[in-house]
């Protein structure tokens, strides 16, 4: 279970907003415990595509290295990733899973339509990276 208050949870749902019709993309900061992650607070990332940035978001390395060293001052880790549908549903595509390569991690996907948040789903990657056996789990959000 993914927990999160209503600022970042807001947060991160105005962003895939601001980038409509381009997809948004960040990082959620927080702290594992046990199979429940809970998110303190979420950073917001310049996607890094230019070729096809309505359907596909990149994080670029250099930003996250910075976002997950400013997060540990703060005692926090990156616990998932989120990006934005534009006028799709908040269902994981087989590009998302091809990219997404940190087994444990929640990645949220909220689907804006017409340029208004929608529903947000969130999908913990399963399986390992190097192996054939990825995939996401649906995983139940929880706003706190
Ligand atoms: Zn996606």
């Amino acid at each position: 279970m993914l927990k999160i208050r209503r600022p970042e949870f807001d947060q991160l749902r105005q962003h895939g907003e601001e980038t409509y019709p381009h997809e948004c993309c960040g990082i959620l900061l927080g702290q594992m415990d046990g199979d429940q992650r809970i998110v303190t607070s979420v950073a917001r990332c310049g996607n890094t595509r230019s070729d096809s940035p309505h359907n596909r978001y990149s994080i670029d390395p250099k930003e996250q290295i910075r976002i997950q060293r400013e997060g540990r001052e703060r005692g926090e880790d990156i616990i998932g990733f989120y990006h934005s549908h534009p006028d799709h549903p908040p269902r994981w595509s087989p590009t998302d899973l091809a990219e997404a390569h940190l087994p444990g991690y929640s990645y949220l996907i909220t689907s804006v339509e017409k340029g208004k948040a929608v529903i947000t789903n969130s999908f913990e990657l399963t399986g390992s990276d190097d192996g054939n056996d990825k995939t996401f789990v649906d995983e139940k959000i929880e706003v706190i």
